[in-house]
């Protein structure tokens, strides 16, 4: 059969990012083959809630039909075109123009990549030119946190704060200190308040910066709500002490936003849910839904400018790639942005918010559920193998996979990262849709404490 056939090949020819291999040669893949709303379609004509929205990134759901049309016409009217030397062409320039007008505070200008790893090593280097164009080539280094997700090439991996993308790789290859991640369930010590392990956290990035010296560091790199490494919402206070003491250094602030723009908080862009304004920022995914690959690093008149002086007086600013303001990719997007303020996905999420995080918390008895936790329309349920003291399972991850089959049986695909379950739905996503994804997880849920006690 067709399934049977594009198993095998999937089996024998292709080498998965982010699984175990030789499992995988000997399992075989999920084929997905069609998408509709937020739900997708398996090979076997199976139904799914795609609850991760894909990779945290088809905010417009897996069928709508205007993306496709605007990539059609696009390719009819001119399929490719670059921006190198004074090049330039229609929807990119557009498209730079509607982020400038939607992202907040002083980021005016936009720098167009394929993936938001390119685009956080983009921002390593505009970074370190801004550096030794300003005559500071000492001041180079970043602060990020453990477990932050930035990407995987090599200067974003480095950025990256999870051990297995920096285990068996040498990573991080570039300056960098990896701070407390700021998730208080599992990092706040015993006794301590909320106030107090944010205060604790600040006071160690007071600490670092004395440590290495304000003139040797560069950026500080943040998601606002850390994402791929667990969904972990930040303490109160913490942006807003992080913004002030990086002010205070003279040191940039880069929000990463690759998952956490274009409404997934409730607010247009998660900065303004924490209450911090950055000097840079990363955006991906949902800028096109993922329909086609883009990304794009946004940046401040204060990080252009000397960036702009030093190419003027060595001739060049030389980074770039083929791909960058693609203009089938920016005319994507574009529309993607139009869809995105007709249906007010920020709105929805807001709306939704209650409904969703309230769905996640209500599973918090559940006896294998540590924490539910998550803001806007993203969360997770992080089990344990102990309840009382948090204790993790012994083999990380086997529950998770456990329950992410369980899932998959049920017609809800989730993320397990290790053993949290992820939700990230699609922006489209309606009160009765909430309700369904958590009557499916509560059903993997009720399934996966009998099959983890056997
Ligand atoms: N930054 C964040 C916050 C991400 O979540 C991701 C991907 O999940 C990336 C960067 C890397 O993006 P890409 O996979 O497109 O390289």
């Amino acid at each position: 059969t067709l399934s049977n056939s594009l198993a095998a090949a999937d089996m024998a020819h292709t080498l998965h990012p982010n699984t175990n291999l030789r499992a995988h040669e000997a399992q075989g893949p999920m084929v997905i083959q069609r998408g509709e709303g937020i739900r997708v379609f398996d090979d076997k004509g199976k139904e799914y809630i795609e609850g991760l929205a894909g990779l945290w990134s088809v905010g417009a759901g897996f069928s709508q039909k205007r993306l496709a049309d605007v990539a059609y016409q696009q390719m009819l009217k001119l399929p490719y075109y670059h921006t190198f030397t004074h090049k330039s062409n229609e929807p990119s320039i557009r498209l730079a123009e509607k982020l400038a007008e939607i992202t907040p505070g002083p980021l005016t200008r936009a720098f167009f990549t394929s993936s938001g790893s390119e685009a956080n090593d983009t921002i390593v280097k505009m970074v370190w030119y801004r550096s030794n164009a300003m005559g500071r080539p000492e001041k180079k280094k970043f602060l990020a946190r453990t477990k932050a997700y930035h990407g995987i090439t090599i200067a974003s991996g480095s950025l990256t704060g999870l051990p297995v993308n920096h285990r068996d790789f040498d990573l991080p290859a570039i300056p960098v200190r990896h701070l407390t991640c700021p998730h208080y369930w599992r990092f706040g010590q015993e006794g301590e308040s909320e106030a107090v392990f944010t205060e604790r956290l600040l006071a160690e990035l007071e600490a670092v910066i004395a440590e290495e010296g304000a003139d040797t560091i560069a950026a500080f790199i943040g998601e606002p709500l850390m994402a791929a490494g667990g969904v972990m919402p930040p303490p109160a206070g913490y942006w807003e002490g992080v913004e002030r003491i990086c002010r205070a250094n003279d040191i940039l602030l880069v929000a990463d936003e690759v998952i956490c723009g274009f409404g997934r908080l409730g607010t247009p862009f998660g900065c303004q849910k924490y209450g911090f304004t950055p000097d840079i920022m990363t955006l991906s995914k949902q800028i096109t839904s993922s329909y086609m690959p883009l990304a794009a690093v946004m940046i401040s008149d204060h990080v252009y400018a000397p960036i702009a002086d030093n190419s003027a007086k060595v001739g060049v600013f030389g980074h770039g790639f083929t791909a960058s303001g693609h203009p089938v990719s920016t005319a994507v997007g574009l529309e993607n942005l139009a869809i995105m303020e007709e249906q007010d996905w920020a709105g929805n999420a807001a709306r939704l918010e209650a409904q969703f995080q309230g769905g996640l918390r209500s599973f918090a008895d559940h006896p294998l559920v540590g924490e539910a936790r998550g803001d806007g329309l993203i969360g997770a349920l992080e089990l344990v193998a102990d309840k009382a003291t948090k204790r993790p399972f012994e083999t990380v991850g086997a529950v998770g996979r456990m329950a992410a089959v369980i899932g998959h049986d049920e017609g809800l695909i989730f993320r397990a990262i290790g053993d949290q379950l992820a939700l990230c739905p699609p922006m489209i996503v309606t009160a009765d849709d909430v309700d369904e994804i958590m009557t499916r997880m509560g059903r993997t849920l009720a399934r996966l404490t009998d099959a983890a006690h056997k």
